[in-house]
């Protein structure tokens, strides 16, 4: 008998994270819950027969334990769910930092972290948004988030420029937007392109997928989802029959970005 293959999810104490955990495990993988609230997260991992690993998505340190944590037990991570996120109220440089330390900088070195872990043909999803959807910006900055050559320094560069254009107040006239959930969400649809073409000598298939307007915290109790289908949309980039690599999905579905 060969072992399930293995998922690691963050942020999923609760919301889409934890119906993700709960939909990866029914289809039949070893599930590894992670939350940065360890209470919370053990007792939604008991509550699916989950495996949990504590881990703050800002945390270097955590994000390393984790890795060799895995490592020493001998497991192989063939999914990857970046998941964790924050939508802070307000806009100012404080909340810029903070959410582009947990939306773009934590999904990078998670997936960065994982990545020896992670066999050939594994998969990877970025959460994003239609929050994440390129129209807001100026023309300039939407190239460059849309470059096919883009690496990943010069991704990096360009979050970097968004956060000291925003210290500097001039971010609007740049042509960014006062949002740094959407400059976040925008940034890892490009990281997914990214590594999609980094990784293809491996296989390793990346994809951002938005979940739609879901009922969790985050989304509030007016919106038109439960955590049911939007988890559906992003287990669905997570469980490819085929060889997608490099795209945008909203259930199953190419999204515009
Ligand atoms: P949620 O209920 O607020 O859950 C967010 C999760 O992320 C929580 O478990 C939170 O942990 C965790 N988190 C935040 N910062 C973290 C950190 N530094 N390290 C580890 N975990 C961290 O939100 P949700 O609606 O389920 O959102 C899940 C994903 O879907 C996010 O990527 C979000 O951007 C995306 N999304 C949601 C909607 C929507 O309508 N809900 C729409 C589009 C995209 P704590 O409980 O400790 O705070």
């Amino acid at each position: 008998m060969t072992a399930p293959r293995t998922a690691v999810v963050t942020g999923a104490n609760q919301g889409i994270g934890l119906e993700t955990c709960r939909q990866l495990a029914a289809a039949g993988l070893g599930v590894i819950l992670t939350s940065r609230d360890e209470k919370a997260g053990r007792a939604a991992a008991d509550g699916l027969g989950a495996g949990y690993h504590r881990l703050d998505v800002t945390r270097a340190p955590e994000i390393a334990l984790l890795a060799a944590d895995l490592s020493r037990q001998g497991k192989a991570v063939d999914v990857v769910v970046n998941n964790a996120a924050v939508s802070l109220d307000g806009f100012d440089i404080d909340v810029v930092r903070q959410t582009l330390a947990t939306n773009f900088f934590g999904v990078l070195a998670v997936t960065d972290g994982l990545l020896p872990l992670i066999p050939d043909r594994g998969t990877i999803v970025m959460v994003s948004s239609g929050m994440g959807e390129l129209h807001v910006y100026a023309p300039a900055i939407r190239a460059r988030f849309a470059n096919p050559n883009l690496t990943k320094e010069e991704l990096v560069a360009l979050v970097n420029e968004f956060i000291a254009d925003v210290a500097a107040g001039d971010h609007a006239e740049k042509g960014w937007p006062s949002s740094a959930y959407r400059v976040s969400k925008a940034a890892v649809v490009a990281l997914a392109r990214v590594l999609a073409r980094d990784l293809a000598p491996r296989r390793i298939r990346v994809n951002a997928a938005c979940p739609g307007w879901v009922r969790t915290r985050m989304g509030g109790g007016s919106a038109p989802r439960g955590v049911e289908r939007g988890a559906a949309s992003v287990v669905s980039a997570a469980l490819l029959a085929d060889a997608t690599t490099g795209g945008f999905f909203r259930d199953g579905k190419p999204a515009h970005w």
